[in-house]
């Protein structure tokens, strides 16, 4: 069975990379199943899909196999796109989703329901030795919530409602979210390169 590793060290996206690559019978890695340091990369692209590049490139000279990067986030149109591409690290240096979800709060305070439109966005980037990299979007229309809710998923799930929907991604199964998010969208794009692959 052929391989590829996931950049990332994420666990909330390693599980659900992972549940999503099963139907394609590849054997599946992160860059948590790695003793070997991995090179620090500087994500210092002005767009999710230049992010993705850059850690797919970098995992993939390091390691000599191929790997697929996803760069994500949230954006929210009261806040003219913000957290974007900052999402991880939006309330301070150190990653913490608990602190992201209230800071998004409070900035919406005073937005009606009406005005709470946003979108979660993944680039995910597709790197191999000596071959070209490319890079796909997929994204997931949606609302922030009033109050957050579910226990579910990670990151700003808890205050996502995705269109047509009256509970928060936090409150969708796995199953439920892997079906429907942005995350799902970009690698049905790459689908044609998966099923290749194995
Ligand atoms: P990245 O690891 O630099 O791509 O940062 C992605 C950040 O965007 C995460 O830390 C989360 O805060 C947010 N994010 C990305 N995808 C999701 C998702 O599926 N649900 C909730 N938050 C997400």
């Amino acid at each position: 069975m052929k391989e590829l590793v996931i950049a990332t060290k994420n666990k909330g996206k390693v599980d659900e990379f992972k549940e999503m690559f099963a139907k394609y019978h590849i054997t599946v890695k992160s860059l948590m199943d790695f003793d070997q340091k991995v090179a620090d990369i500087i994500e210092d692209g002005d767009t999710f899909e230049e992010n993705a590049i850059i850690k797919a490139e970098t995992i993939a000279e390091q390691f000599q196999i191929p790997v697929v990067a996803d760069d994500s986030g949230l954006e929210i149109d009261a806040l003219n796109g913000a957290p974007g591409i900052y999402s991880a690290r939006y309330a301070g240096e150190k990653k913490d989703d608990f602190k992201n979800v209230e800071k998004v709060m409070n900035e919406l305070s005073n937005v009606p329901e009406q005005d709470r439109t946003a979108r979660f966005v993944c680039a995910v980037a597709v790197a191999r030795p000596g071959q070209k990299t490319f890079v796909e979007r997929g994204t997931c229309e949606g609302r922030i919530s009033m109050a957050p809710a579910g226990d579910n998923g990670f990151g700003y799930d808890p205050i996502f409602i995705p269109s047509g929907s009256d509970r928060t991604m936090a409150e969708y199964t796995s199953d439920e979210k892997n079906s429907i998010s942005h995350r799902k969208h970009a690698i049905l794009k790459i689908e044609q390169w998966l099923q290749d692959l194995s």
